[in-house]
């Protein structure tokens, strides 16, 4: 097995089990490693440290499948690490009031670089890196044989595979092709779902838990759904009583899709507010013309993807929350979530304590959230981490 061999002082993270082996930390490696190849990751005095996946274009130059140097990384290697990820999902995500999940949450699943989403039937796929690509076959076999999949379908189409000298692809990689739209069932409503063409493996199954903790406040009031994507927060709330609600995204096929959606669920459309908009010039619209709402939910994309963006991030996140705090009725709740793993959750509450503060609204943090257990985040990788959000509850 060829090895890399670190520099004395550059074990420390392994050894706490993080599974990334940064290129500054290599003092050798042999010529002629190929992508993905299994190498062994060795400390200065030639102890096993690791086994990992070599990635030659990326400064994450090996991530690690195992630190049990009896454990070889062969096909049966993924039939297991595969089975114990689907096994976890059958108790964390119970069946029969939502059939879809994450079903492989990549480094927090002990498979770096490997997304696997269910959506019913069809499974969704993103390799993210030399790894899992160099063991796609192996990986497609084992899903195919465990997750009582329909179809498998990739989505690799992610700028991070430049990184890892990848390109994008997409297609079926087993089975039949899926249909135009999936259908999914999330807390016991309908949501479609494009796998071909919609955002990461097609719906953000992340705020999953969220949706449903916003079902709780929507009774009777009157909802903005900021950033709305297919409208799936607009389902949950409406579901549960909404009077009205206004979805907000730049994409309009995203909106055509909430539609779909609205129907799917015998939802009243004439309670639905469409509006294909930038969400930072939309909410001055209304602060200027003085229109309020009685719940608003703020989702938006990652702002902050480097450290570099991280001033223009927090700008941004400030902006769109004062701007909420100032649309919202005495009472009203605000679920604000950021996504941006580099925004620590207290600089994002700090963030929002500014923004209700410069709008003049005393305001409560009532409820935190998070990530749901089908996104899980081994403790030894806390990168895992990357969605927060907070209700809040203006006076
Ligand atoms: N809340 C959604 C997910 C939102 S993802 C859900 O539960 O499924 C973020 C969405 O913001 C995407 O649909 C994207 O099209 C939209 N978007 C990004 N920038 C935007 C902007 N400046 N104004 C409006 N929508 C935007």
């Amino acid at each position: 097995m060829a090895s890399l061999t670190l520099f004395s002082d550059k074990d420390r993270s392994l050894r706490r089990r993080h599974p990334w082996v940064f290129s500054g930390a290599i003092a050798r490696e042999p010529p002629g490693l190929s992508s993905g190849q299994t190498v062994d990751v060795r400390d200065a005095d030639g102890g096993f440290l690791a086994r990992a996946a070599y990635s030659p274009s990326s400064q994450i130059r090996a991530r690690v499948w195992t630190f049990d140097e009896r454990e070889a990384v062969d096909e049966s290697f993924f039939v297991s690490r595969i089975e114990s990820a689907l096994e976890a999902r059958r108790v964390l995500v119970p069946a029969g009031q939502t059939n879809a999940c994450r079903l492989v949450n990549a480094e927090s699943d002990g498979l770096p670089g490997l997304v696997v989403d269910r959506y019913g039937d069809v499974v969704v796929c993103q390799f993210l890196a030399a790894g899992p690509e160099r063991w796609r076959d192996a990986i497609v076999a084992a899903l195919w044989r465990t997750a009582g999949a329909t179809s498998i379908y990739e989505r690799s189409d992610v700028e991070v595979r430049l990184k890892e000298g990848l390109i994008s692809r997409t297609g079926l990689l087993a089975g039949a092709e899926p249909p135009q739209l999936v259908d999914i069932v999330e807390h016991g409503l309908r949501l479609a779902v494009d796998v071909r063409a919609g955002h990461k493996t097609g719906f953000y199954l992340d705020q999953r838990a969220n949706r449903r903790a916003a079902a709780r406040y929507a009774e009777g009031r009157e909802v903005l759904n900021a950033f709305s994507y297919t409208g799936a927060f607009a389902v949950a709330a409406l579901a549960a009583g909404a009077a009205k609600v206004t979805n907000v995204d730049t994409s309009s096929s995203a909106l055509e899709l909430g539609d779909h959606n609205i129907a799917l669920n015998g939802l009243p459309a004439d309670r639905v507010e469409n509006i294909e908009a930038d969400v930072f010039a939309l909410l001055r619209r209304f602060r200027d013309s003085r229109r309020s709402f009685d719940m608003i939910v703020l989702d938006p994309p990652k702002f902050a993807g480097s450290r570099l963006q991280m001033d223009k991030a927090a700008r941004g996140y400030k902006d769109i929350n004062l701007l909420a705090f100032k649309l919202l009725r005495p009472g009203g709740v605000l679920l604000t979530f950021s996504c941006s793993g580099l925004m620590t959750p207290e600089l994002f509450q700090k963030i929002i304590a500014d923004a209700a503060l410069d709008a003049g609204r005393e305001a409560q943090i009532v409820e935190r959230l998070g990530q749901p257990a089908d996104h899980p985040t081994a403790l030894a990788f806390p990168e895992g981490t990357y969605l927060k959000g907070l209700v809040c509850r203006v006076g």
